[in-house]
This record gives C-alpha cells, sequence and structure tokens, in this order.
C-alpha cells in the first residue's frame, strides 16, 4: 500500500496528570507509525485552552508536527490573534480551524460566527505560514439547512484559504465518496482525509453519534447492541468493521485517514497492523 497518503491522529488534551502520563505514552506507541502530524483538540473554556497549548508544546519537544485546533466559540479577534503568533513563534505550522460547538450555558458564539470566518482571519493575520485544515460533513453537519447549503457552506472555508479537510466519522463508505464526488463537482478539489472512529464502546458512539450527526449504519448498530456489555465482542467486530471501512476508503482514493484516538493507541494501531500501511 503506497505510504504518499497522510495519516494522522487526533488527541484531547488531558485534564490530569495521569491522563497526561497516558497520552504520552499511547503518543510515544503511535509516534513509531511516523503519521504527518498529531492534532490537539480546543475547548470553549480558557483552562481547555491552556490544556491544548501544553499538550502541543509536549508533542513538539518529542520531535513532532503538532497541530492544534482552534474554534471561535467564545473566541475574540484579539485572543485568536494572540494563540495564532503563539502557535507561528513556536514553529506551528498547521491548524485545524473550527467554528466549535456552544457548550450548554454559553450564551454567545464569540465574534467569528462560522468557520469560515476564522480561515479567513488566519490568512489575513499570518499569510500562507499556516497549513488550515477544516470540517467536512459527507453526512452533512446536524445544524445545516439542506445538503446542498451545507456544501455552499464547505466551499465558502475553502475559498477563504483551507488547503485540506478532515471528516466528521462516518461508517458508510459511500457516503464519504459520494461527497467527495460532489465537492468536485462543484470545484473543490481540496484533499478530504476521512476522520476514522474505532468502535470501543457503544454506548459511548451511540451518544457521540446522536450529538454529532454520525449515523451507525443498521447493520453495525443492531450487532453492537446485541452484545450488551461484552466488551470484548464489541471491539472484535469494530476492529472489523472499521478495517474494512478503511480499506475501502484507501482502495477507492482517500487521500489517507485521520484516527479519533481518544487519547488510546491500541484500537489505531491494531487497525493500522491490519491494513498493513
Ligand atoms: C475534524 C474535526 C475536528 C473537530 N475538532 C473540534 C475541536 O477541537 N473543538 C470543538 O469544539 N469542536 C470540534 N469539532 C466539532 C465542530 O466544531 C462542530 O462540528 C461544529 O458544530 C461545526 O464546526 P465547523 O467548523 O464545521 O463549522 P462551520 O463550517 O462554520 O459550519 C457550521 C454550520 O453552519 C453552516 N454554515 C457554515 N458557514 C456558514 C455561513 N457563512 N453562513 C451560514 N451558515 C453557515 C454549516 O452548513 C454548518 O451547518 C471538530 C469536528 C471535526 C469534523
Amino acid at each position: 500500500m503506497t505510504n504518499s497518503k497522510s495519516f494522522s491522529f487526533e488527541f484531547f488534551p488531558p485534564q490530569t496528570q495521569e491522563g497526561a502520563n497516558k497520552l504520552a505514552a499511547a503518543r510515544k506507541q503511535l509516534a513509531v507509525l511516523k503519521p504527518a502530524f498529531f492534532s490537539v483538540t480546543f475547548g470553549a473554556g480558557g483552562s481547555t485552552r491552556e490544556r491544548t497549548l501544553e499538550t502541543v508544546q509536549q508533542i513538539q519537544t518529542d520531535g513532532y508536527e503538532a497541530a492544534p485546533h482552534l474554534s471561535c466559540v467564545g473566541s475574540t479577534r484579539e485572543n485568536i490573534r494572540a494563540i495564532l503568533h503563539t502557535y507561528k513563534n513556536m514553529g506551528i505550522k498547521r491548524i485545524v480551524a473550527l467554528r466549535g460547538d456552544l457548550p450548554s450555558g454559553m450564551a454567545t458564539s464569540g465574534e467569528f460566527h462560522y468557520a469560515n470566518e476564522l480561515v479567513s482571519f488566519i490568512r489575513v493575520e499570518t499569510g500562507e505560514h499556516f497549513h488550515i485544515e477544516v470540517a467536512a460533513y459527507p453526512e452533512f453537519h446536524p445544524q445545516a439547512k439542506s445538503p446542498r447549503d451545507d456544501l455552499l457552506n464547505f466551499k465558502r472555508k475553502v475559498m477563504a484559504g483551507a488547503n485540506s479537510a478532515i471528516t466528521q466519522y462516518f461508517y458508510n463508505a459511500d457516503g464519504y465518496f459520494r461527497f467527495v464526488e460532489e465537492c468536485r463537482k462543484a470545484g473543490v478539489t481540496l484533499p478530504i482525509v476521512p476522520g476514522i472512529m474505532p468502535i470501543m464502546k457503544f454506548s459511548q458512539l451511540a451518544r457521540f453519534s446522536d450529538t454529532c450527526g454520525a449515523e451507525i449504519p443498521r447493520s453495525i448498530r443492531k450487532v453492537l447492541e446485541s452484545y450488551g456489555d461484552d466488551i470484548e465482542s464489541i471491539q472484535a467486530f469494530g476492529l472489523d468493521v472499521v478495517t474494512q471501512l478503511c480499506e475501502r476508503l484507501l482502495a477507492g482514493g482517500a487521500p489517507g485517514l485521520h484516527f479519533y484516538t481518544l487519547n488510546q493507541s491500541a484500537p489505531s494501531l491494531e487497525i493500522w497492523k491490519r491494513l498493513g500501511i
């Protein structure tokens, strides 16, 4: 299998020292695979934002490329400007630019309302310094007025200066290929890397999927449900399903894979091994 494709892993900033130690160990194991970058998510609150910066610093200190996520929610032009310059001075070259989601109880989204505004701002502030990744939704963003609208909004982010996209996770390869085809027809040519969510716990996955609008196909959901608390069977079936998905995506021309690791290395490592990358 060709290795010219881009493989990357996503982490969230740990809240405790124990979590940080576990993440450092996971990162070390995943680094052996020589990914293009490790990305780190970004929350709405001040303390979680500092933890994103800390995690990014640790990745860099270990000698790997870090890609911090940055979101509009709760942000002002001033603090985004400050963060961008901090990252630029640290030698960070890649940013994942997002709108973010409003946590319950938070009333305002901040000075930027949509990711395309953030992408434009990054370009105005820092020119071509950053490679900008944006989010894409093969099964459509849950708040989109229509699939057509969502595609046009995705195109706005691209026109604003995004270099590549990472998708929300999905388990239906056909939906991804259809989405990429629609993008190409609309003149959107940037690489669209599938986001891959390994299946570890059914209840957690079902909850996530309800919120972010990612569909678990009935043929997968019913089997997972039937295992109840039998975690071993859930994970074994999940590994088969996700490996097959990745195989189809890569064989069908996907430009790489981005793994939502949830700070665990084992599932991604196993999928990687089975793929023979
Ligand atoms: C790869 C990836 C990483 C993520 N990382 C994080 C993270 O670190 N932190 C976090 O909080 N969340 C993260 N998210 C979740 C993301 O923030 C949510 O899905 C959020 O609801 C949308 O973000 P977006 O950047 O896609 O928004 P946008 O592209 O702004 O789209 C949001 C919605 O608004 C519509 N829209 C977009 N632009 C316009 C416009 N100009 N006018 C009218 N409507 C418009 C779109 O159709 C869509 O329905 C991530 C998602 C992905 C796929």
